[in-house]
């Protein structure tokens, strides 16, 4: 099938973006890249080492320290930054089929996120010009006035279950800031960011403010974490690999923003709409085939409502069709690689052993079409206690498991005990029910009476080991910020203290 993206990407090269120049990996090293739906190797990209990073940040540092970007005013960044977005939107159709068939996710997901990633950098294109300190006058003979400023050298490392919208939510508020970025996207799905980098040299960026290596984790990524030159380091992935870039990054001390994983309830209650949270619940656990860091992974149910829950889930299940993500009607895609399936499959084997109820899935679907992918069955565990293992791990894939309650009190502890605190959903048709289980919530992002939706404009991160900082809204581009203070004397007087 030769498709508008397979056409277009075909006829570019792909090349990393370093100091303004779409460049290969030093020693010419590439890497495959695959279609998890089909596992065929659908492009080679450079394979860049600690050294191609090196470059990569003297690119950035040299354009941060001694280039034109620092003296841009807020206005030109922002302009640059809508242009990104109209060229996103330019693109959306081919971006959106590349992410499906580099990522796996079914084509209407790839779409929202494209629309979304344009949105961001639209938002972060108005936020620019609005980024403001504050003046004071204390004591009376003094001006005191608090300055932004853009931190400096960004080092971003992205996960793969949202290739192009995780490089969106990194770039976009650093350059609107004023920072100058190198960006890793996952060694799994490179193909949009590198997409990206086109866009981005396009819209006119000086050579070096945004650098795009395409790389794996233990050596370029953990070389960017532990650069002396990089002054800031946001991340997006698992808990176990943000503990190591926190740890890279003691070296200079640089800034940490840790975007983690999550374990997040989804708590049913009986007086909920009942159709309502049916879906709600397979979408929070099902969507983007669970790849998901907010995915409602844990199902609490009132014991009341739970056969009938259940039952009514079951029956919808089997209309989640499974295929590749450009195939009409497939609403869940293949997991990302052999290895992460592999390592989801072992959480069914574990479920089963826990002594957890097996109510569906837990299988690769059979037929011809699903041969050379990673599919794995929609899983749903039920008799699933607070102690298994598939309660309380991420496993970052389509496993539900779902966990009974008898009151409000014993569910809210239920959710919160975790050593996660990145969503949480509530369904109940009790404002106040559902008000006083968000503030009883220890999560970052909370629903009620929904699941998922989230928007530029709100704040995005976890409490507990989910993460540090938040991204998104107005507090993505604070943490791109430094704050300094001005004191300026309206005394002529010498100070006589001695
Ligand atoms: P991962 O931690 O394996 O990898 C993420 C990125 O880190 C990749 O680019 C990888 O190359 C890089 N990396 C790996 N080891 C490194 C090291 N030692 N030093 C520096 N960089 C390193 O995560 P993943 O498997 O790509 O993504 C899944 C995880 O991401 C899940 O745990 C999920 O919850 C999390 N996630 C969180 C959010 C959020 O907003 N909180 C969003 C999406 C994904």
């Amino acid at each position: 099938m030769k498709t508008l993206a397979a056409k277009k990407t075909a006829a570019k090269a792909r090349l990393m973006l370093i100091g303004g120049e779409f460049v290969p990996a030093a020693d010419g090293a590439l890497r495959d890249v695959i279609d998890p739906a089909t596992g065929a190797v659908i492009a080679r990209v450079p394979e860049a080492s600690r050294a191609d990073v090196r470059r990569a940040v003297d690119a950035a540092r040299a354009a941060f320290d001694s280039g034109p970007w620092r003296s841009t005013t807020a206005l030109e960044r922002a302009k640059l930054l809508f242009k990104v977005a109209d060229g996103i939107r330019a693109e959306a159709a081919a971006l959106a089929e590349l992410e499906v068939r580099n990522m796996g996710k079914p084509l209407a997901e790839a779409e929202y996120d494209v629309a979304d990633a344009a949105n961001c950098f639209e938002f972060y294109a108005g936020l620019a010009t609005k980024v403001h300190g504050e003046t004071m006058s204390v004591p009376a003979n003094s001006l005191s006035f608090v300055v932004r400023e853009p931190v400096g050298v960004a080092g971003q490392i992205i996960p793969w279950n949202y290739p192009l919208l995780m490089a969106a939510w990194k770039l976009a508020p650093a350059l609107a800031a004023g920072c100058v970025c190198v960006l890793k996207p996952s060694e799994l799905t490179p193909l949009t960011a590198l997409e990206l980098a086109h866009i981005i040299h396009a819209a006119g960026f000086p050579p070096g403010v945004v650098n795009i290596v395409t790389g794996p984790g233990a050596g370029a990524g953990q070389e960017l974490a532990e650069s002396p030159k990089v002054d800031k380091v946001a991340f997006t992935g698992g808990t176990v690999t943000g503990r190591k870039i926190a740890i890279a990054a003691t070296g200079n001390l640089k800034k940490v923003t840790l975007e983690l994983g999550g374990k997040n309830p989804n708590i049913v209650f009986a007086d909920a709409d009942f159709e309502a949270a049916v879906d709600g619940a397979l979408f929070a656990a099902f969507a983007n085939q669970g790849e998901v860091c907010s995915a409602g992974s844990r199902l609490l149910v009132d014991k009341r409502i739970h056969k009938a829950l259940v039952e009514a889930m079951l029956k919808k299940v089997p209309r989640i069709k499974l295929g590749h993500g450009m195939t009409p009607g497939v609403k869940m895609g293949p997991l990302v690689s052999a290895a992460h399936r592999d390592k989801v499959e072992e959480y069914v084997r574990i479920g089963k052993a826990e002594g957890a109820k097996l109510l569906c899935g837990g299988r690769r679907p059979a037929g011809k079409e699903f041969a050379g992918g990673f599919f794995l069955e929609p899983t749903i565990f039920d008799g699933v206690s607070p102690a298994m293992r598939i309660a309380r791990e991420e496993i970052f894939g389509p496993i539900l498991s779902v966990i009974e309650f008898e009151t409000e009190e014993e569910a809210l502890r239920i959710a919160n005990d975790t050593d996660y605190g990145l969503a949480a959903g509530v369904w109940t048709s009790s404002i106040t029910r559902g008000l006083r289980a968000v503030r009883a919530l220890r999560a970052g992002i909370t629903w009620i009476n929904t699941y998922h939706p989230t928007f530029n404009e709100m704040p995005w991160g976890g409490y507990k080991q989910s993460g540090n900082g938040r991204e998104l809204g107005l507090y993505g581009i604070e943490a791109y910020l430094e704050t300094k203070q001005v004191n300026v004397n309206l005394d002529e007087a010498p100070l006589a203290w001695y």
